[in-house]
């Protein structure tokens, strides 16, 4: 049998009898059969002894529940891994951080309880997915959009929590949270922000509460299990509209993201915009990559391949929500803005009155529109799935030329094939910030998933010597990141450490998430 790290056999048999008692034999699993779901379908550990894999599984109904679990495991001491719909691929999945875990499965927390449309915010719990906010909303009629992230099976709790993006206009959806309900280790349920006020009126309306504004604390974080959450949504929009811009020169890039960034800051143009870059693509479909590689063709050269194939050097498709008139007059007003570039070229891009009727199967970018989907699984191209190394870079046309440069060189230097630069441009997930996202394949083939792993922490290391951090990363680099964000000698992880050990002096809530282990495995961890 499977046993978490530390605990005897027969105090996890014990320790079992106990969950089953307190939530019922049926919601909790043991069998292999049963904890192998929960392992990392994308794991950089394909058949590998580090593949985490959970001892058991416990699925609570309700905050009752959770305490009883948190009772039994800090009297054994038995690690929890905490998911919200365990649809974390390409960080991690369901499997935990450290194998032999339990993990603790909140889908059958999926009761949304509230949606108000004059305000634009939902209350929910952690197992409602995107689908189901979605439908509800459809169902009743609500004039309000959801956010969702590319793949709509995942949570608007565990996606916020991990810090996720979106496409519409509330696409920073950690920013989007307000006010939470979490159960700490020790059984204490807390509600933040105005949620502390018994009877509040505005728990979904104003963030901050009274007093240190701790929602933060929880996210991306292993201090509490978070129960429910308020998350704001957007009114239904009357029209969306996108418009197309492109430049021709290498270096027309420097005031392209000048203007782009002005418009989006000013909230002119709102939503994900990617910067793309039709000349790097053709040449990446020619087997050069996007990334700047040592010995490639001569800016010069570009140019030429761009005049010769008639391809733009950049392109952005920017996004327009709100009434139609609004939405007209700032794309022409974008355009205007654009026109200081010489050889600029504008395209109308797809525009929607809504309500919309999509038909199925019907080309529609459902994601800005608010619309969960899984088509984008049908996009990427990776058979065993893949994980994603994102750094933040500055939105600046400097910061982009640097970071092609920068990672061509480190490619180049690792010997990592052009193929697997998918991603290699920005895009504008959060505000006032690009993100790169380098999607990495897994195989099923050990020795190419350990030479990834060893690609993709020195891509942490080159990352941070330019300034540039992860905003997320897979289980499996967790420390490895955390280790990189270590100004004063790690002051942030030693105070993420003090309130680990204040919090959760047990360490029974997901050791290692985010780097932070707690005080009893901590020396192991070195
Ligand atoms: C092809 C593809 C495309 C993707 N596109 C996007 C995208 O556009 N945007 C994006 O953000 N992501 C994207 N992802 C990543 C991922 O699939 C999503 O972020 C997904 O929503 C996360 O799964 P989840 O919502 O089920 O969260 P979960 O897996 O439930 O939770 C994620 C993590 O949050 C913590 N957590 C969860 N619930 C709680 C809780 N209640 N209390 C405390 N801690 C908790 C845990 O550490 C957990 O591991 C993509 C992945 C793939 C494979």
């Amino acid at each position: 049998m499977r046993v978490p790290p530390g605990v005897s056999e027969k105090d996890f048999v014990d320790a079992l009898k106990q969950f089953e008692a307190a939530i019922g034999k049926e919601w909790v699993f043991s069998s292999e059969e049963d904890t192998d779901l929960y392992r990392d379908a994308y794991s950089p550990f394909w058949n590998e002894p580090e593949d985490p894999v959970p001892s058991a599984a416990v699925a609570p109904d309700g905050v009752e529940q959770i305490q009883k679990i948190f009772k039994i495991a800090n009297t054994y001491k038995i690690p929890l891994w905490t998911i919200s719909t365990g649809r974390n691929l390409a960080y991690g999945g369901s499997a935990p951080l450290l194998s032999g875990s339990v993990v603790l499965d909140l889908k059958r927390m999926n009761r949304i309880l509230e949606v108000n449309e004059q305000n634009a915010y939902a209350l929910v719990e952690p197992g409602v997915s995107y689908f189901d906010l979605y439908k509800y909303i459809q169902e009743k009629g609500l004039k309000v959009w959801i956010d969702p992230p590319d793949p709509g099976w995942g949570s608007p709790v565990g996606n916020s929590l991990e810090r996720g993006g979106g496409r519409t206009p509330m696409r920073d959806h950690f920013g989007a949270q307000c006010g939470m309900e979490v159960v700490l280790a020790n059984g204490d349920i807390v509600r933040t922000g105005m949620g502390a006020l018994p009877g509040a009126k505005t728990w979904q309306q104003y963030r901050y509460g009274f007093g240190p504004y701790v929602d933060g604390m929880f996210s991306q974080s292993n201090f509490g299990v978070v129960t429910k959450m308020g998350i704001w949504l957007m009114p239904e929009p009357e029209a969306y509209r996108e418009g197309i811009v492109q430049v021709q020169k290498h270096d027309d890039l420097i005031p392209f993201v000048e203007i782009l960034s002005y418009l989006m800051n000013s909230g002119i143009s709102q939503g994900t915009m990617l910067l793309e870059s039709p000349l790097l693509d053709y040449r990446a479909s020619q087997g050069g990559g996007v990334l700047d590689a040592p010995g490639g063709p001569s800016v010069a050269e570009m140019e030429k391949l761009a005049r010769d194939k008639n391809l733009a050097y950049w392109s952005a498709t920017l996004h327009f929500y709100g009434p139609a008139k609004v939405v007209d007059s700032q794309w022409e007003y974008t355009q205007e803005k654009f026109s200081a570039i010489p050889g600029v070229q504008f395209k109308d891009g797809r525009a929607y009155r809504f309500p919309v009727e999509l038909k199925e199967g019907e080309e529609a970018p459902r994601v800005a529109l608010g619309i969960p989907n899984l088509s984008i699984f049908g996009l990427i191209q990776s058979t065993h799935g893949h994980m994603d190394f994102s750094p933040i870079i500055p939105m600046t046309g400097e910061a982009v030329f640097e970071s092609l440069k920068v990672f061509g060189e480190a490619y180049a230097e690792l010997g990592v094939p052009p193929k697997n630069q998918f991603f290699a441009l920005p895009w504008s997930f959060f505000p006032r910030s690009f993100v790169l996202i380098f999607g990495f394949p897994i195989e099923h083939d050990i020795e190419k998933n350990r030479k990834t792993r060893e690609v993709f922490k020195r891509l942490v290391q080159v990352a941070a010597e330019h300034g540039w951090g992860e905003y997320r990363t897979h289980t499996a680099f967790m420390k490895t990141v955390s280790d990189v964000y270590s100004f004063n000698n790690h002051a942030l992880r030693r105070f993420h450490e003090t309130l680990k050990d204040a919090i959760d002096p047990n360490g029974i809530l997901s050791p290692g998430k985010s780097g932070i282990w707690p005080k009893r495995m901590r020396e192991a961890q070195g």
